[in-house]
């Protein structure tokens, strides 16, 4: 038998597992959110972490994901976008699991004080980051080797200047504000990602005016190729103005059978010129198929939580040109970025 050196063993076998492609993955955590990124380096960065409780079966999706995935026991990164349970729920169930080297977010909890469960929920997340934090600021950037990871959003500040420098936007003629949000959600950390032409953007549970201050009167973020749809689709995000602004080509909405995926969301996507699909991490049961994806562009069809889990991925190639893919039915699209 050919015997090869244990080196040249490692770089065959490496390739398998990072290629040259950066990878997202939207892990179903029932209308919670748990954005996977892995680096075309094998850098891994988890952005939320699902809800605490229910036997940790959101920590464990996700330990599932990168380990069969991915073929990954830790995370580099873990960034809380805000302190709502749904986000930060499951992470001190996965630092029990697996090693997490830092811990990202935009400051102390905002609604600390606010009520016992916030407190519990911001008291778990300290624990468990200890002395790993580290709070950053839109303009920040994450440390990896090769690949442009900027944040854009923290604790209501946003960039200080366009990306692309543009005109007057017409997105903002009619673009209507809501009661001031003083909560976490506006508190969100957003981040976006570039591979050649391709921009991925995902702002947390960012509310709708500060939605529209990234894009009013400034423009800041341009053109989006690929949109995590701003909290779950519910409709206290999801302002026109914001939409019409990032003009996406193709939009992830991470809600649940009965959380977010809200018609006022669907519709104002789906007003949008430039959008070509909308994948959903479920069908959302109460708007029925008026308000809903075909189904192939659906991970998980059921009419209750506890389902099975299926996952959407993107492939994004080192020319920004990605693949969006349904873990239910292996079923894929190719795009081209703008
Ligand atoms: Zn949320
Ligand atoms: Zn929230």
């Amino acid at each position: 038998m050919l015997r090869l050196p244990a080196v040249l063993l490692v770089l065959l076998a490496c390739p398998l597992l990072f290629g040259e492609a950066l990878e997202i993955y939207w892990i179903d955590v029932e209308g919670g959110a748990a954005t996977l990124i892995v680096t075309p380096d094998g850098e891994t960065v988890l952005m939320d972490a699902g809800w605490p409780g229910l036997d940790d079966r959101d920590p464990l999706r996700i330990v599932r994901v990168l380990e069969q995935e991915i073929g990954k026991t830790e995370l580099d990164y873990f960034i809380v976008s805000h302190f709502h349970r749904d986000h930060v729920g499951g992470v001190a169930a996965l630092a029990s699991m697996i090693p997490i080297h830092r811990f990202v977010d935009h400051g102390d909890s905002v609604e600390v004080g606010w009520n016992e469960r916030a407190d519990a929920l911001w008291a778990s997340y300290v624990e468990a980051a200890g002395d790993r934090r580290m709070q950053v600021r839109p303009g920040d950037r994450l440390p990896l080797k090769n690949t442009d990871f900027l944040f854009v959003a923290a604790r209501s500040r946003f960039l200080d200047s366009p990306l692309v420098e543009q005109g007057p936007n017409p997105a903002c003629r009619d673009a209507v504000s809501r009661p001031e949000d003083k909560g976490e959600n506006g508190k969100s950390v957003g981040f976006l990602i570039r591979v050649g032409q391709f921009e991925f953007l995902d702002l947390g549970d960012l509310s709708w005016n500060y939605e529209i201050e990234t894009a009013c009167p400034a423009n800041l973020f341009g053109e989006i190729d690929l949109y995590q749809v701003t909290h779950h689709g519910m409709h206290t995000s999801g302002a026109p103005a914001h939409i019409e602004s990032i003009r996406p080509l193709v939009a992830v909405m991470n809600n649940g059978p009965r959380k977010g995926g809200s018609p006022a969301t669907y519709q104002a996507l789906a007003n949008s010129a430039s959008l070509q699909d909308l994948w959903q991490v479920h069908r959302a049961v109460q708007s029925g198929p008026e308000h809903n994806p075909s189904a192939e562009f659906i991970a998980n069809l059921g009419e209750t939580e506890g389902c099975d889990a299926h996952w959407i991925r993107a492939t994004v190639e080192p020319d920004g040109r990605f693949t969006v893919t349904n873990s239910r039915l292996g079923f894929s699209k190719d795009y081209t970025p703008r």
